[in-house]
């Protein structure tokens, strides 16, 4: 039996617990902790662009386009 490459606990089940066949060296913890950081680095970028149009365009102007798109998202975009 092999030992997750990042911690060595045993519990190595891909295709199970809703795991694909990728990262078949991580145990159930290790894969799911690594998706969970890709998401938060991706999330992260995200803001980084928004402040950085922000900058670009003046604060006032990205903060109107954001309420926009936030009322839009909750069907209310008459406001
Ligand atoms: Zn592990």
């Amino acid at each position: 039996m092999k030992a997750c490459e990042k911690c060595g606990s045993y519990a190595i089940n891909p295709g199970r617990h809703g795991r694909d066949n990728t990262d078949q060296g991580l145990c159930d913890v290790c894969f799911w902790r690594k998706r969970a950081a890709e998401k938060e680095r991706s999330l992260a970028e995200t803001q980084r662009q928004i402040i950085e149009a922000a900058e670009r365009r003046g604060y006032e102007r990205a903060i109107a386009e954001c309420a926009q798109v936030a009322r839009a998202a909750k069907g209310d975009d008459h406001a």
